[in-house]
């Protein structure tokens, strides 16, 4: 099955050959030091200085944790959504008892500079903004560094990032672009199986953590933190998926992250031309598109579900519906982590034939 789900996505062989092995005691020297290397290999790709802490969950967990250390009940935030899971990270914040100023953008396009300094200039109280940098669910990218340097050169928030489906495959730099809390999961760009997510933290957030009230337990990163200095985590980690990431790290660093990103920009501008040339057109506005994931739009009368079918029956290739009301309307096609100009030539031409009948 040729995979272009938007994550999980297709594991390399070396990372399926390194997780074939018996546990080990995740109490061990062992362990401690392969979770350091991850993390110390994490933080070259996150490009900081700061922490990264592991996170025993899928990404949602990731955000889920990004809300829990670093408010109180009745803060304030700024939260943009450009799509699916700007709203989940909404939804998040909402249930923790945050009080919420909603920056909501329609699907396809990304948050623009003067949005978002306009929105801060009008809650001058707001203590963060979140933003997501890649939107899984449309296929459109935010411009981060941007829309960072508004929130904390010029208002001096704290900047958080959903870079779940982001984070080795385009351009991310925590340090530079002043992010003081970025999430990531290791199923999407980093090659790996489900199960694991990262967490980046400044001193800025880690000052926001010591007052921060909201009740945690699973997710508390005091606790995670210290324990982390023994090379050990709060309750059982993924034993397996960390074998997994040690050999994906592996293999993102022996190529180079330069040239991961440009390769994911290779294949992204390649596949939009090839399939727009096979007729179809794209949902994202064409200012923002995501070098991670393409979405197409379905051909009015045409039931998207159906020709997900077709591509999986008569192609082997597994393609994302649309999620939410997209759903039957748009398909959302992967090229993030592991994935070849042969793995997108075999998706156009299933595309181009679909398209022809
Ligand atoms: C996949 C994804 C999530 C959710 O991650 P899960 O691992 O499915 O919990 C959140 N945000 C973005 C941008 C994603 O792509």
């Amino acid at each position: 099955m040729n995979l272009r789900i938007p994550g999980p996505t297709p594991l390399p062989q070396r990372v399926i050959d390194a997780m074939a092995r018996q546990m080990i005691n995740h109490r061990s020297a062992e362990f401690g030091n392969m979770l350091g290397s991850i993390l110390e290999r994490l933080r070259t790709i996150f490009a900081t200085q700061h922490d990264v802490l592991p996170i025993t969950a899928s990404g949602t967990g990731g955000l889920e944790a990004a809300i829990e250390n670093f408010f109180s009940p009745g803060d304030e935030i700024i939260a943009t959504s450009i799509g699916y899971f700007g709203n989940r990270w909404i939804e998040i914040a909402q249930r923790h008892g945050l009080r919420v100023i909603i920056l909501q953008k329609p699907w396809g396009s990304a948050v623009k500079r003067d949005e978002l300094a306009a929105a801060l200039g009008e809650h001058p109280a707001c203590k963060a903004v979140l933003l997501t940098h890649a939107e899984t669910s449309t296929g459109a990218v935010n411009n981060i560094p941007i829309l960072a340097d508004i929130a904390a050169s010029r208002f001096g928030k704290l900047v958080f990032v959903d870079a779940v489906s982001s984070l080795g495959a385009l351009p991310l730099e925590t340090d530079a672009w002043q992010l003081d809390v970025v999430v990531t999961a290791s199923q999407k760009a980093l090659m790996a199986p489900p199960g694991l997510s990262f967490i980046s933290v400044s001193d800025r957030a880690w000052n926001a953590h010591e007052t921060a009230k909201i009740s945690r337990y699973f997710f508390d990163l005091t606790i995670a933190k210290a324990l982390l200095k023994e090379g050990q985590t709060p309750s059982t980690p993924p034993v397996s998926v960390c074998f997994g990431i040690d050999a994906s790290l592996d293999m993102i660093l022996e190529e180079g992250m330069a040239e991961v990103v440009a390769r994911h920009k290779r294949i992204a501008e390649r596949f939009r031309a090839d399939v727009v040339s096979a007729g179809w057109s794209l949902f994202a506005d064409p200012s923002c598109f995501s070098d991670t994931v393409t979405a197409l739009n379905v051909p009015e009368g045409v039931d998207g579900r159906r020709m997900m079918n077709r591509l999986e029956k008569e192609y082997g290739i597994a393609v994302g519906g649309g999620l939410g009301s997209l759903s039957g309307k748009i398909l959302r096609i992967a090229h993030m982590g592991n994935v070849s100009q042969n793995d997108m030539d075999d998706v156009v031409y299933a595309l181009r034939e679909l398209k022809g009948g």
